[in-house]
C-alpha cells in the first residue's frame, strides 16, 4: 500500500476494485480497464444477447433477458406472445437492478404487470429474465457456484479456470415459484450476504456441509448418485470460454484506449467470479459475472451482542488462497526471464513490503488485551501472505531468497501442484469460429483513429465504409450517415455517456449487422456477419499492400 504515492516502479500491481491508474507504464496490474462496466448486468446482457442472435444454440446457457425500461413494451410484446402460443406456460421472471450485488434490489414476478417502475430502487436501470424454476437441489436447498477464472490475457486470449469453486446455499427448503412464495428471499437467492441473516445458516468447518461448501464436495455427491460428472465439468468450462468469447471485444476497445498499442504500459490480468446456477438436468446456467469477487477467507461471528471477531473460514481459505497464489506463480514476471521454476521472492517483496512491515510493527503494538482483536485480524493477514508463499516466516532460513536458480529447488517445488487449469488457448480449436464480434471490434478500433477513445465518430464510419467500398448506388454515402445517426442516437439515449454523441462499439455491431442482412440476404445470420468481415479484411488488406506500393513508388 502506497498511501503517500508510488516511488518505485513495480512487477505486479495489485488494485483493490478496478482498473483506475494511468500512470503505469511497466508490470502487470491485476484489473483490465473497463472490466466493472463490461460485466455489469446490462453490458453483458446485451453481449450475450448479441452472442445468441448469431449463435442461438451456443449460447442458450444464459436466460432469456430484456433490459428496462427501454426493453419493457418489448418484454410486454414477446411474453404475451409466447402465453398465447403456449397457454400452460406458467412464468417466473427475477428483476434485478443494474451495477446491483448481493441481491440488491432484486425480486421476482408472475406477470410483466408487477414490475415496480417508480421508487428509488426499482426505477434503476434493470434486468428482467426469465427464473429458473427448476435448480438442482441438495438438502432440499438451492444453491449455486461461484468459480474463479482468471483472464492471463486478453491478445492472445489465455483463460484458467479454477479446478474447484465454492457452492452457496439457501437457508429455507425450496418450492417451487408461487405467488405465495415470491417474496421469500431465503428460498430463492443464494447470495451470502443475504442467508447469512437468516437463523439457518450454518457455518462449517468441514467442505462438504454447512450453508457454504466446496464445488467439489456436490460433485462428489452427484458422481456417487451416477451422474456424469466429466460431462458437467465439460459444460461449464464451455460455458466460461464462451462467456469471455462474448466480453472480449469490448474489453479490446477499453484497453487499446488506456493502454494504446506501441506505447509503453503494462499488461493486465484478471480474477473473475463466475456465479453458476446448475438446473435439474445438471445443465450449467450463467447468472453473472463478477469483477471484483470477494476474497475473504473469514467471516465475522458475533460472540456477544454488538462484539464481533473474524473467524476463518476453511472452505474460502481453500479455494481462496489456491487461487490468489496460483495467479501470482502464472504472473510471475520472473518466469519469463528464468526458465527453471525457482520462485522470486525479490518480485513479491517488491509488492508488499510496506504492508508486510507494518503488519509486524502492528502485531506486535496490540498484544495487549484491549487491542486483542485488532492483533487478531493482523495476525489472520500475515498468515495469509504466508500460505499465498509470498514472504518468509522468521523460522525459515533469511537469505533463501537470495539463493541462485540453480541452487537447492526454489520455494516452488514445495508448492501444491497448479489450482488453475488452462482451458484457452487449451481448447480453442472448438471455440475460435465464435470469436466473430471480435473481427467486428478489430475493424472498429482500426477506425477509431484517434488514441485514447472508445467511440467512433462520423468520419472514421465513413471512412469505414469508403475504405471497404460498402456504398454503392443502392446504399449512397448519405444513406450511410443516415444509419450513422440513427444507431448511434439510439444507442447513446439508453448508454450511461449521454454527453459523448459518437458511435459506441456495440452500435456499430448493430450497423454491421445490419450492412451484412442488407448484402447477404438468404444466408443465417453468423454466415452474413462472417462474409462481411471477410470483404472488409480482404479489401483493406488490398488497400493496405496499394499504399505500400505508392509509399515505396
Ligand atoms: P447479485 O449480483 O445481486 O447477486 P445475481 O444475478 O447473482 O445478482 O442474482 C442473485 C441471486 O438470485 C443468484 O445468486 C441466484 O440465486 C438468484 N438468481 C439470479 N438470476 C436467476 C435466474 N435467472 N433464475 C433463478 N435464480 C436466479
Amino acid at each position: 500500500q502506497f498511501p503517500f504515492g508510488r516511488r518505485l516502479p513495480c512487477d505486479i500491481y495489485w488494485h483493490g476494485v478496478s482498473f483506475h491508474d494511468s500512470n503505469i507504464f511497466s508490470g502487470q496490474v491485476n484489473k483490465f480497464p473497463g472490466m466493472t462496466e463490461t460485466v455489469r448486468k446490462i453490458t453483458l446482457s446485451r453481449a450475450m444477447r448479441t452472442m445468441q442472435d448469431l449463435f442461438p444454440l451456443e449460447y442458450n446457457f444464459y436466460p432469456r433477458s430484456w433490459i428496462l425500461p427501454e426493453e419493457l413494451p418489448l418484454f410486454v410484446a414477446e411474453v404475451r406472445m409466447m402465453k398465447d402460443s403456449n397457454p400452460s406456460w406458467k412464468p417466473t421472471f427475477i428483476v434485478k437492478p443494474d451495477g446491483g450485488c448481493q441481491g440488491d434490489g432484486i425480486y421476482l414476478i408472475k406477470d410483466p404487470s408487477d414490475i415496480r417502475l417508480t421508487g428509488s430502487i426499482q426505477s434503476r436501470p434493470a434486468v428482467v429474465q426469465e427464473y429458473i424454476c427448476k435448480p438442482l437441489l441438495v438438502d432440499k436447498l438451492k444453491f449455486d457456484i461461484r468459480l474463479y477464472v482468471l483472464l492471463k490475457s486478453l491478445e492472445p486470449l489465455e483463460i484458467y479456470i479454477a479446478k474447484d469453486g465454492l457452492s452457496r446455499f439457501c437457508t429455507e427448503p425450496y418450492q417451487e415459484p408461487t405467488l405465495k412464495n415470491l417474496q421469500q428471499v431465503f428460498m430463492h437467492l443464494t447470495n451470502y450476504s443475504l442467508n447469512i441473516h437468516s437463523g439457518n445458516f450454518i457455518h462449517s468447518d468441514s467442505a462438504n456441509t454447512g450453508s457454504k461448501r466446496t464445488f467439489s464436495s456436490i460433485l462428489c455427491r452427484l458422481s456417487s448418485r451416477g451422474a456424469d460428472v466429466k460431462k458437467l465439468w465439460s459444460d461449464i468450462i464451455s460455458l466460461v470460454i464462451k462467456t469471455i468469447i462474448a466480453l472480449t471485444p469490448e474489453l479490446k476497445v477499453y484497453y487499446q484506449s488506456d493502454i494504446p498499442a506501441g506505447k509503453p504500459g503494462p499488461t493486465c490480468f484478471q480474477i473473475l467470479g463466475f456465479d453458476i446456477l446448475l438446473m435439474k438436468d445438471l445443465k450449467p446456467m450463467l447468472l453473472e459475472v463478477n469483477a471484483n469477487p470477494s476474497m475473504r477467507i473469514e467471516h465475522e461471528q458475533e460472540l456477544s451482542p454488538g462484539v464481533f471477531e473474524n473467524v476463518p473460514s476453511p472452505v474460502d481459505e481453500k479455494v481462496k488462497v489456491a487461487v490468489i497464489r496460483d495467479t501470482l506463480r502464472l504472473m510471475d514476471p520472473q518466469k519469463k526471464k528464468r526458465k527453471d521454476t525457482h520462485l522470486s521472492f525479490h518480485t513479491y517483496l517488491l509488492i508488499f513490503p510496506t504492508q508486510l512491515q507494518s503488519l509486524l510493527a502492528g502485531i506486535a503494538r496490540m498484544k495487549d488485551k484491549q487491542h486483542k482483536h485488532h492483533s487478531l485480524k493482523l495476525s489472520l493477514k500475515l498468515k495469509f501472505y504466508l500460505k499465498l508463499g509470498l514472504c518468509q516466516s522468521s523460522e525459515q532460513a533469511p537469505g533463501a531468497s537470495e539463493e541462485p536458480p540453480d541452487a537447492a529447488p526454489g520455494p516452488e517445488a514445495a508448492l501444491p501442484s497448479l489450482f488453475l487449469k488452462q482451458v484457452f488457448p487449451k481448447y480453442a480449436r472448438h471455440f475460435s469460429y465464435l470469436r466473430l464480434v471480435d473481427r467486428v471490434a478489430a475493424l472498429f478500433i482500426r477506425f477509431l483513429g484517434v488514441k485514447g477513445t472508445t467511440k467512433l465518430g462520423p468520419t472514421g464510419f465513413r471512412t469505414f465504409i469508403r475504405n471497404c467500398k460498402l456504398s454503392n448506388s443502392n446504399f449512397s454515402m448519405a444513406a450511410v450517415d443516415i444509419l450513422y445517426i440513427d444507431i448511434t442516437r439510439r444507442w447513446n439515449s439508453m448508454g450511461i455517456d449521454h454527453k459523448d454523441s459518437r458511435m459506441c462499439l456495440q452500435a456499430f455491431v448493430e450497423a454491421f449487422f445490419c450492412l451484412a442482412q442488407k448484402k447477404y440476404k438468404a444466408l443465417p445470420l453468423h454466415k452474413q456477419v462472417l462474409s462481411l468481415i471477410e470483404l472488409c479484411e480482404c479489401r483493406l488488406a488490398a488497400l493496405h499492400g496499394k499504399r505500400l506500393v505508392w509509399g515505396c513508388g
